[in-house]
């Protein structure tokens, strides 16, 4: 279901939806007013900011839009009006999702919605760490600004360490390794080509490229043959995708992290840290802990739970939609 107001009386109109736009713009200043993330944040978080159905990322001077419900995608033509009168971005970017076409009935394409194309790579700032988005062809709208903070926080642990970046994506967590933690070296693995490609400029782009190594695979299979050769690693990050989409995929979901933590845990050195993250809102973190536990208890290892991250603030949580409250990243030390 969808729900825009607790009160039938209300009409959604377009003072409706202007208005739940700057409740949710000023958040984000709130929140990032003349620092770096101003320019790389998500301005609109569906639920989270009583907009269900829409997602809005800003990466410098465009915005990425991507509606996932029909309701709301019918509104675009006042949603982008003031969006662009509001904001003045150079051009406004439409991404959509696989598969939600269908299951919304919306016809919408990727493309260009309002203004310029944007550059690729758009570059973005976080945390002193350089980042080039490919928001035409990139995964979602082209960055994964959710674990903004987590990639702080597991770069705490990487002072001189050789840490895995597994789901490395385009090289967030082993940039903020390196950058910020002083890791010794990367291993950034990942099934995607185009993604390792960006993850290899933008470590270029750091000056720090002599610290990675790129590895393109499925990472459960890298991990097996990983153990078997014997590599360790002080630090694994584990960061796979959304694994359950829907309730009767729990089980699997449920099967699939527990085989990539078990497999992680053959590759982590006595003493490491194993962070290990799930984006599946249908996973809660009590759940998503108990199969972590699983995993250290079939690998014969003791495991504290040092910090558990959660989705960066830009991504808030409706207190009436706690399914939005979807990314954990546990930070677990390792005997
Ligand atoms: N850690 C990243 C985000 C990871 S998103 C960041 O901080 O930006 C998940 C990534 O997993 C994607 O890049 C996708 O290409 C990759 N992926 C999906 N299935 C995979 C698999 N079986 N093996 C390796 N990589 C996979």
């Amino acid at each position: 279901m969808r729900l825009y107001s607790w009160d039938q009386a209300e009409p959604l109109d377009d003072n409706f939806w202007r208005a739940r736009l700057d409740s949710a713009i000023a958040l984000r200043q709130r929140l990032f007013a003349g620092t770096p993330s101003e320019q790389a944040c998500r301005l609109i978080f569906s639920e989270g900011d009583g907009l269900s159905g829409l997602t809005v990322d800003r990466f410098g001077d465009w915005l990425m839009v991507q509606w996932t419900g029909l309701a709301i995608a019918q509104r675009e033509q006042v949603i982008l009006d003031h969006l662009q009168s509001k904001l003045r971005p150079r051009g406004i970017w439409r991404r959509t999702e696989k598969g939600i076409g269908e299951a919304e009935g919306l016809e919408l394409t990727d493309g260009l919605a309002r203004g310029e194309q944007p550059p690729r790579p758009i570059f973005i700032e976080e945390h002193g760490v350089r980042l080039g988005v490919d928001v035409v062809e990139g995964h979602k709208t082209g960055c994964y600004l959710d674990q903004r903070d987590n990639r702080l926080r597991v770069a705490r642990y990487c002072d001189n360490a050789k840490v895995l970046d597994a789901f490395s994506y385009t090289g967030g967590f082993g940039l903020a390794a390196v950058v910020r933690g002083n890791a010794a070296s990367v291993t950034a693995v990942d099934s995607s080509g185009p993604a390792l490609e960006i993850a290899k400029a933008n470590a270029e782009l750091n000056g720090v490229a002599q610290r990675f190594t790129f590895e393109r695979g499925d990472v459960a299979d890298w991990l097996s043959e990983a153990a078997a050769a014997g590599r360790k690693f002080d630090v694994i990050v584990l960061d796979p995708p959304k694994m359950a989409r829907t309730r009767s995929g729990l089980n699997r979901a449920a099967k699939g992290y527990l085989r990539l933590n078990r497999l992680a845990l053959d590759c982590l050195v006595p003493g490491g840290i194993l962070a290990t993250c799930s984006c599946s809102g249908l996973v809660d973190q009590e759940t998503f802990l108990d199969i972590v536990a699983k995993a250290a208890v079939d690998a014969g290892r003791r495991m504290q739970v040092l910090e558990i991250g959660r989705q960066a603030t830009d991504h808030p949580i409706s207190i009436h939609c706690r399914e939005s409250a979807y990314l954990k990243c546990v930070i677990t030390r390792v005997e």
